[in-house]
């Protein structure tokens, strides 16, 4: 699929590369999207839905049930490990150097994990292993102390976890570092200027595991393709972007990240070892 447009892959010697990833990525490592059964949570009597809880006013009334969910989830995602999609953007990142930039859509933080680096990976949604002040004493992201530990189904937030869940600035109360339904992308937080940017001014957009059904996303291919850049979409499933990365004279990988992304490496003539 890949070698029909090695041509123009490899003629990308100096642009920017940007990579895209949604929660296909992360699905390859068993992290689910916790936006089904697998994401509810019950307090006292109430079955919360994801959607319910993941919001800044279900923070803002159940605050230790919010963390503690959040806790939960965390501890899912390290019990997990990165897979070979995200070792192969690692390399990809020690390879191009400064051409290169990760956008991502999860929180998981497996990209960190599999060695990406903070200044390079866009985590446009937040980042689960971050917290920051609820009162916005500052805009600092602040580690989730290793002491808060892990969270099992149905356990409570302890009176040592939400001491050690205080913001380390003021004392107030921190929350999760994620974006919430109820909110919007920005750019202190969340780097929604600069993404857009980069999509528009990149040589090459490849998306992994990405369905298209978010905002920003959207409009980061839909500004590549339009914008002259070719655009790759490697997703088992053909989704909308699949539609765009032909358009803009790019393939449809139909396949998994680690493939895709070793298949991808080959056309452009980068070793990935
Ligand atoms: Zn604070």
């Amino acid at each position: 699929m890949l070698e029909k447009i090695k041509p123009r892959l490899q003629g990308l010697t100096i642009e920017k590369i940007v990579f895209l990833t949604g929660a296909g990525i992360s699905a390859e490592s068993g992290i689910p999207t916790f936006r089904g059964e697998e994401g509810y949570w019950t307090v006292g009597s109430k079955n919360y839905h994801p959607m319910d809880l993941a919001t800044n006013s279900a923070f803002g009334e159940l605050p230790d049930d919010v963390w503690g969910w959040y806790l939960f989830r965390k501890t899912v995602c390290h019990r997990s490990q990165p897979n070979p999609g995200h070792i192969a953007l690692a390399r990809f990142e020690e390879v191009l150097g400064d051409r290169f930039l990760l956008v991502t859509q999860n929180v998981d933080g497996l990209h960190l994990r599999a060695g990406n680096s903070m200044e390079r990976t866009y985590q446009v949604h937040g980042n689960i292993d971050f917290m920051r002040c609820w009162n916005e004493c500052c805009l600092d992201l602040f580690p989730i102390p290793q002491e808060v530990g892990t969270m099992e189904r149905g356990q409570k937030l302890s009176a040592q976890q939400r001491e050690l869940l205080k913001c380390p600035k003021c004392g107030g109360r921190s929350r999760p570092h994620v974006l919430w339904f109820d909110e919007c992308y920005d750019e202190e937080r969340f780097r929604f200027q600069s993404s857009l940017k980069a999509a528009f001014d990149c040589g090459l957009l490849v998306s992994v595991g990405s369905s298209g059904s978010t905002n920003l996303p959207t409009q980061m291919v839909m500004g590549a393709a339009g914008n002259g850049s070719l655009v790759v979409d490697i997703n088992p499933e053909r989704g909308p972007y699949a539609r765009m990365a032909e358009a803009s004279g790019g393939v449809w990988f139909q396949g998994g990240a680690g493939a895709g992304l070793k298949a991808l490496a080959q056309a452009m003539g980068i070793d990935l070892r």
